[in-house]
């Protein structure tokens, strides 16, 4: 032991070049020189090499201290070993170097042999390191802010803290230098290294970062009276004889202060109070000797209350923080959801007014040509010319049609209308859609089965908007089965349902579609049928059904073999009423020469509609401009006016507004591409008496015509 002494030099060199070989290797640095290692080093590093150096050295020393001269044993109070772990923890595996040198150099003035001085530097090397290991292995995380994080902890704790004391008492077993019994040797230094790492990691590695946490006053002031209360309670507890007044109640104190820690503050507020109980406990023991027990007992029931305290304690509060932080996620992650759901709904509003938009500026040109195409059709035509002239019409109704299918969706979705509901009779609802589409159904050959109640049915519904679905059904009907087809519609009443079910022998359904069959511009697929559809109709149709509070649901057993679709409206109060409403406006012809005069910025509609209503022996002028409007009427005295209400100069509701007001008090009805609710109150509020959406057929003027002669 002696020789050992007096060559420590050679001691120190021994330990720098296991040093050397062992962090290059550790840090797989490319060159092993012992000046490349040291270059690799920054300022921060020796600092706080020598910082874990010194901490380790007189701590342990401290430990020695108590351990020989008080006669703490079997409590041995090392900090050390809590130092080396939060050291390599923070600082990597190059932070052995002062650990071993702390752990050798505090070993220097034993009586320990210097094998077990070697051992003994050795082992205090691989525990922390081998926990290190572990540790990351495991995912520990110092922060605690998770359960696992203390229970990791406390499993290196109370399983790895056995290495470096096996070690050290084998060492001293071979050497012969055992100063007490191997288990008495090894159980103490074992005891003293699992409150070391309980006590002194999570204080370490909760503070390290030295983050600013940002806190309010309140917060604040509620801290600081907390330490206050810990600091109070360990006073009472470890310095103050009344502690014994309370008998075994008083192990039940400090939880209660420390319970108020884990709930309200973050987990290195309680590893903070955790250290001060610890250090505070000590020092009692030490500074105020207990009257009923000696120092080494008292110590021995501090460290194992504290220890356990602390284990306890650090999972209360990983778990607690974990809860927490997961809570604030879920409300940042909220928020988050709700801005992006406000930004597709707003996104959604956007593009639900664009095709609000489009579908109505598309029906401006439309205006024009089916004047043109009705124009034509009057003219002496050869029977090809006429053909096409047909095919032109009909493919214009099928513009319009989709066009009216976009702007019902867009209203729909923008809840921009409101159901007009009225009594009316299923019969008749089913009868006019079957008028509407009856020449659609013929021109495909197909055959149409009709069953209705032999009793007529009331429901309380908006006659339009039934008559809409049904229309839609039977047009799809049409259109997805092969000419010459079979369909039958089945009207009955289910309970207090009225059921209306169209029944197709077409293309059929397959059953992976069906669920996605009413999603808005869902198409299956291309089909060879005259379906030149958007893939909204459906979806429009269930929407007006379950505003009806009612039900749809479609069914098919497969491709070619058919659909069903099956309507059930609920018929609550339903009040049969003698007249039959919902009766549809029928054609009326005018009779005789009526002056119209037609207000219409687009030039082209407003001729091509002049050129018919001239044809059906109208008197017709047109202008294209609102402000010669009062001038035309002076000049012309039309007993109708056509009145455009999107004009570019005064619009339309003014122009009538202002004609009311000169006294005007023949007919005026607007034409406009707007045919909402709103739009048609708002004209008649104006002082039209009617309202008519473009494009505008000369039919319906004629019939408007001939209710105003009425
Ligand atoms: P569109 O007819 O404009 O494509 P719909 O929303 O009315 O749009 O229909 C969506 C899809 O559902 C159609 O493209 C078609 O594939 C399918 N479908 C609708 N009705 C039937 C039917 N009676 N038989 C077979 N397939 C149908």
């Amino acid at each position: 032991m002696g020789s050992f002494f007096i060559y420590p030099s050679y001691c120190f060199k021994y330990i720098f070049l296991i040093a050397r070989m062992n962090t290059t290797m550790i840090l797989n640095s490319s060159s092993p020189s012992i000046s490349s290692f040291f270059k690799d080093l920054t300022r921060r590093d020796v600092a706080w090499g020598i910082l874990v150096f010194l901490g380790y050295f007189l701590t342990a020393k401290l430990g020695q201290f108590f351990f020989v001269q008080l006669h703490t044993s079997p409590a041995v109070i090392w900090p050390p070993v809590g130092i080396a772990l939060a050291a390599m923890y923070l600082g990597g595996y190059r932070m052995w170097i002062p650990v071993a040198l702390g752990q050798f150099c505090s070993m220097l003035s034993s009586t320990a042999s210097p094998i077990a001085v070697v051992a003994a530097t050795a082992a205090y090397v691989v525990q922390p390191a081998v926990s290190v290991y572990l540790m990351r292995r495991f995912g520990f995380h110092g922060s605690f802010e998770k359960g696992t994080d203390a229970l990791i902890l406390i499993l290196v704790a109370f399983v790895l803290s056995a290495i470096g004391p096996g070690i050290t008492t084998a060492a001293y077993a071979l050497t012969g230098t055992l100063p007490a019994t191997a288990f008495l040797t090894w159980g103490r230094s074992w005891a003293g290294g699992i409150f070391s790492i309980v006590v002194l990691v999570p204080f370490v590695t909760t503070w390290y970062p030295w983050q600013r946490v940002r806190s309010s006053r309140s917060e604040k002031l509620e801290i600081a009276l907390s330490l206050l209360a810990v600091i109070a309670v360990d006073a009472f507890i470890f310095w103050t004889p009344y502690a014994g007044l309370l008998g075994i109640a008083v192990i039940f104190v400090l939880p209660v202060v420390l319970m108020w820690f884990v709930l309200r503050f973050a987990p290195r507020w309680l590893t903070l109070s955790i250290f001060l109980t610890a250090v505070i406990g000590i020092a009692g023991s030490m500074l105020i000797p207990s009257q009923t027990t000696t120092l080494s007992v008292q110590l021995f029931s501090d460290e194992v209350y504290i220890g356990f305290i602390a284990a306890i304690f650090l999972v209360f509060a990983t778990i607690v923080e974990e809860r927490r932080l997961a809570h604030r996620a879920i409300e940042k992650n909220n928020a988050v959801l709700e801005q992006a759901l406000e930004k597709i709904s707003g996104e959604d509003t956007a593009k639900t007014e664009f095709i609000a938009i489009l579908a109505h500026e598309l029906r401006n040109p439309l205006a024009p040509i089916v004047s043109a195409h009705e124009w034509l059709e009057i003219q002496q035509q050869e029977p090809e010319s006429l053909a096409a002239i047909k095919s032109a019409q009909q493919h214009t109704l099928m513009i319009r049609r989709l066009l009216d299918d976009l702007l019902e969706m867009a209203r729909v979705s923008q809840k921009a209308f409101k159901l007009q509901k009225e009594t009316a009779s299923v019969r008749d609802i089913v009868q006019q859609s079957i008028e509407s589409t009856a020449r659609f159904l013929q021109s495909r050959g197909h055959t149409l089965k009709v069953r209705l109640p032999e009793e007529d049915v009331f429901i309380f519904v908006d006659p339009v908007r039934i008559k809409q679905i049904v229309i839609n059904l039977l047009n799809n009907a049409g259109k997805y089965t092969d000419p010459g087809g079979e369909i039958e519609l089945t009207c009955e009443r289910q309970g207090e349902f009225v059921s209306i079910r169209i029944k197709d022998n077409g293309v059929g359904i397959a059953s992976a579609a069906l669920p996605k069959i009413f999603d808005p511009f869902r198409r299956l697929g291309p089909t060879p049928h005259i379906g030149t559809g958007l893939g909204i109709g459906l979806s429009l149709t269930k929407r007006l059904v379950q505003m009806h509070d009612g039900t749809i649901e479609a069914e098919s057993e497969g491709p070619g073999k058919g659909s069903t679709f099956t309507v059930r409206i609920p018929m609550r109060d339903a009040v049969p009423t003698a007249q039959t409403p919902g009766q549809p406006v029928k054609e009326k012809r005018a009779l005789g020469r009526t002056r119209i005069l037609i207000v219409d910025d687009n030039e082209a509609a407003a001729k091509g509609l002049e050129k018919l209503l001239v044809h059906h022996d109208q008197d017709v002028r047109s202008i294209y401009s609102g402000k010669n409007v009062l001038d035309a009427v002076a000049s012309f005295a039309p007993d109708v006016i056509l009145l455009d209400i999107g004009l570019p100069d005064i619009d339309g509701y003014e122009v009538a507004r202002m004609l009311r007001a000169q006294g005007f008090s023949r007919s005026i009805v607007a034409l406009t591409g707007y045919g909402q609710d709103s739009d048609r109150l708002r004209s008649l509020e104006a002082g039209f008496d009617y309202h008519l959406v473009k494009p505008v057929s000369v039919s319906n003027i004629l019939a408007i015509l001939g209710s105003i002669r009425q």
